[in-house]
C-alpha cells in the first residue's frame, strides 16, 4: 500500500490473476481492488497478502484464498440494496469485500477473539455497514432475518436448517459442503418465491470446518 511501486505491481497482478481465473463481475473486481488484504493478516505475513493463497489467522483459523473470496462473492449475485449474512467472520476480509457492494453485512463468528479483532479492523478501515456478532453460526441471526443473501465460509456436512429459514424469497445461499477431510464443493442454493429450493454444485474447495456452538474463550 501507500504508493510503494512494488505493492502497486503486486496489486495489478492480483487483479489480473482474478480475471485470468474467470472473475468477470466488475463490482466484485472493484471490491477486491478496494479492500487492502494486508490489513487482514498478521504483520509478518503482509508480504504474502497478494499471493493467491489462504493464510493463517488467530485461533487456528484461516483467511480464505482471494480467488475463492472473489468466486463466492460473484456466485452470490449481490447488488447494492442487499442485506447479507455471513457465517465465519474470521479476519473480516470476506465481510469487507461484501460491504463494498451491498447495503449491509451481518457476520457471525464463534471465536470472540476473532470477532473483536475483525470489528476493530473494519472500524479502522471505515467500513461502517458491517455488524459483527460473536455467536454460533448454525443458528444464523434470526433477529435480523430475512436476508437477501447468505454466505458461509467454513465447511459443513449439511446445510444448516436455520440458514435456509433465514433466507428471503428469491434468496441465494452459497457455502462449502463436505466432510472435514474429504472432498468439499461450493454449493449454491436458490430459494424461489414458492419456497422451493434448487441446488447447484460448483467448484472443489478446501475450508476449515464449521464447528457447532460458540467457542470457549482462547
Ligand atoms: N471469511 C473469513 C474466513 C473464515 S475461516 C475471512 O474472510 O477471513 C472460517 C471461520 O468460521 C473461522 O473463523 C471459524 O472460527 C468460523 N466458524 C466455524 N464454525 C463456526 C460457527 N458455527 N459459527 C460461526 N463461525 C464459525
Amino acid at each position: 500500500m501507500g504508493g510503494h511501486p512494488t505493492a502497486d505491481i503486486e496489486r495489478m497482478e492480483f487483479q489480473l490473476g482474478l480475471r485470468r481465473r474467470g472473475i468477470s463481475d466488475q463490482a466484485v473486481l472493484r471490491a477486491m481492488d478496494e479492500v487492502p488484504r494486508e490489513y487482514f493478516v498478521a504483520a509478518e505475513l503482509a508480504d504474502s497478502a497478494y499471493a493467491d493463497q489462504a493464510l493463517p489467522i488467530a485461533c487456528g483459523q484461516t483467511i480464505s484464498q482471494p480467488y475463492v473470496v472473489a468466486y463466492m462473492t460473484e456466485q452470490l449475485e449481490v447488488v447494492a440494496q442487499h442485506r447479507v449474512l455471513e457465517i465465519g467472520t474470521g479476519s473480516g476480509y470476506q465481510a469487507a469485500v461484501l460491504s463494498r457492494i451491498v447495503r449491509e453485512v451481518v457476520s457471525v463468528e464463534r471465536y470472540r477473539t476473532l470477532a473483536n479483532l475483525a470489528r476493530e479492523r473494519l472500524k479502522t478501515l471505515g467500513y461502517s455497514n458491517v455488524d459483527i456478532v460473536a455467536g454460533d453460526g448454525f443458528a444464523g441471526a434470526p433477529e435480523r432475518a430475512p436476508f437477501d443473501r447468505i454466505i458461509v465460509t467454513a465447511a459443513a456436512e449439511r446445510v444448516p436448517d436455520a440458514l435456509v429459514e433465514q433466507l428471503g424469497e428469491g434468496g441465494k445461499l452459497v457455502l462449502p459442503l463436505g466432510p472435514r477431510d474429504g472432498p468439499q464443493y461450493i454449493v449454491k442454493l436458490s430459494k424461489a418465491a414458492t419456497g422451493e429450493l434448487t441446488r447447484e454444485k460448483l467448484i472443489a474447495v478446501r475450508f476449515v470446518p464449521l464447528l457447532p456452538g460458540k467457542a470457549r474463550e482462547l
